[in-house]
């Protein structure tokens, strides 16, 4: 196999592609090819853990973890923040990385590094800050003392799509609770999760406390884990089909589980939102990582009297973004993450505009190398086509036109999905209204992104169970214990 030119140091994808990560050693081999999906060509060979590399992961955790849990809390601080100092001194290179394994444009990449390691500075302040109770009981007799412990060995599964801060976000939390971790990243993007693994170790972590695999048998593999009763905590984000298989998987052995899945974003621009504050809002929540993240905007909701401008705007700025290789820093918008991926949004769009929705830019996926489709409106677009209920996951946005505020909540809610929603409106007695109704886990007002290391991360009804980031985020690594003291 013969692989593009290496970049330098650290975005080298070669570098990161020299084996499994555990209990603080390199355990080479190959097996798993990843792609530039800039080009479709080559960069790396990364290894293929089957369940007996799983199982020593779990025993590298399982030998650390004693260790780490009586880490005093500042001295796990102190390393989770030379991890944050180590991944910003390297993030030009990381950023690389990114756009080279995912495709994603730089500016994405750079702020996707930036986000990624807030959650290691976020998470060695919250270290230090692990809540407590001391209470008396209502009659008076006794007192209730309730302390959070670790959970325990957690295995972390993580998407392509961030291929840096769905890690972190989980590591952050998982290691600051004074858990040891298995990481098993998406085997489209495995170099950045490597990669974090050498700047981990460079800042202290101890061998054994996070642990790297890669495989082409997650099922098998991830079933093994969870069933040896070590593990306690299985923290995922990805679709909503493969968390209702793991949900199942750990159900076996009663593991502890956070879910983040799937979104089907709407996105509510009513006749008095201030227009360009809406397009400007809409592209990034449609145009962020070229639409593949769980946020995006996935359906433009728009009333009736600012519909056609909205569309006409958007159209305008879709069809002058720059489409091109992650890495070229011209790039404005970065191709999908594989082939198929560029296959299912040509299947969503071709459907509906078979079923009457007009294309007013895009809509046809782009010829030559790499796995490109175009920035893409259309309009008209029914109810019952499947691009209305499906994760889109690319450029393409489909504006559907409403009258009145009770119809666009209806159209908001019929969905499974309850992630992220967007409300543009300026009259706040409205948006805080709205905002209330909309069965969401997050809302974005008058704003087109929401993450933040600081606010609970999460959906409800099939987008999730549980939250990251906030000062929640490091309770789902923890397990109260509560002592019924009679003094
Ligand atoms: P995916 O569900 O196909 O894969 C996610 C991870 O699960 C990968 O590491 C994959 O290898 C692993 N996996 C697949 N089958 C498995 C199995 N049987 N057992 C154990 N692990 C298995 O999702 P994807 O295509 O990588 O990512 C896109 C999806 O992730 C979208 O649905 C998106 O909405 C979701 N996502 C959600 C959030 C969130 O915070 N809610 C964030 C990012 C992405």
């Amino acid at each position: 196999m013969t692989f593009d030119a290496p970049l330098r140091d650290y975005a080298d994808p070669t570098l990161h592609a020299q084996g499994l990560w555990i209990g603080g050693q390199w355990l080479h081999g190959g097996g798993i090819p990843v792609t530039n999906p800039s080009t479709g060509r080559p960069i790396a060979e990364v290894a293929d853990a089957g369940v007996a590399e799983a199982m020593a992961a779990v025993d590298a955790a399982d030998a650390a973890a004693a260790g780490w849990r009586a880490t005093p809390p500042r001295q796990r601080s102190e390393i989770l923040r030379r991890i944050f100092t180590r991944m910003t001194e390297e993030a030009e290179a990381l950023a690389h990385l990114i756009a080279l394994e995912n495709g994603k444009a730089l500016p994405d990449a750079r702020g996707e590094v930036a986000y990624a390691a807030e959650f290691f500075r976020w998470y060695s302040e919250e270290a230090t800050r692990i809540p407590g109770e001391f209470r008396r009981t209502p009659s008076g007799s006794h007192n209730i003392l309730v302390d959070h412990e670790p959970i325990g060995i957690s295995i972390l599964i993580t998407p392509w799509n961030f291929p840096a801060a769905m890690a972190t976000r989980k590591i952050g939390p998982a290691l600051a609770a004074g858990c040891t971790v298995i990481l098993k990243p998406a085997s489209e993007t495995p170099l950045t999760a490597y990669a974090m693994a050498r700047l981990a170790e460079e800042a202290g972590v101890p061998p054994g406390v996070i642990n790297v695999i890669t495989t082409t048998r997650p099922g098998p593999v991830t079933a093994a884990m969870l069933a040896d009763p070590r593990v306690r905590k299985l923290s995922f984000t990805g679709s909503t089909g493969v968390g209702r298989t793991l949900l199942a998987e750990a159900a076996k052995t009663v593991v502890s589980c956070s879910m983040e899945l799937g979104g089907n974003a709407p996105f509510l621009v009513f006749d008095d939102a201030d227009l360009n504050a809406a397009l400007d809002g809409a592209m990034v929540a449609k145009m962020r990582n070229a639409g593949e993240a769980c946020t995006a905007a996935n359906r433009f909701y728009v009333q009736d009297g600012i519909h056609d401008a909205f569309v006409a705007g958007l159209a305008a700025r879709m069809a002058a973004m720059t489409v091109g290789p992650g890495t070229d820093p011209a790039t404005q918008c970065g191709p999908m993450i594989t082939a198929k991926a560029v296959q299912k949004i040509d299947r969503l769009v071709s459907d509906a505009v078979a079923r009457g929705a007009c294309v007013v830019t895009g809509g046809v996926p782009l010829d030559g190398e790499g796995f490109y489709y175009p920035p893409t409106v259309l309009e008209n677009v029914p109810q019952d086509a499947p691009i209305a209920h499906e994760e889109i996951f690319g450029p393409v946005a489909p504006v559907y036109r409403f009258q009145t505020e009770a119809e666009a909540i209806t159209l908001a809610n019929a969905t499974e999905y309850g992630l992220a929603a967007y409300v543009y409106s300026t009259d706040l007695t409205r948006a805080l209204r709205v905002s209330k109704a909309i069965e969401t886990g997050m809302v974005g007002l008058n704003r087109g992104l929401m993450s933040d290391p600081a606010a609970p991360f999460g959906g409800v009804k099939q987008s999730g169970l549980g939250r990251e980031g906030g000062v929640t985020g490091i309770l789902e690594f923890m397990e109260p214990k509560y002592l019924a003291i009679d003094f």
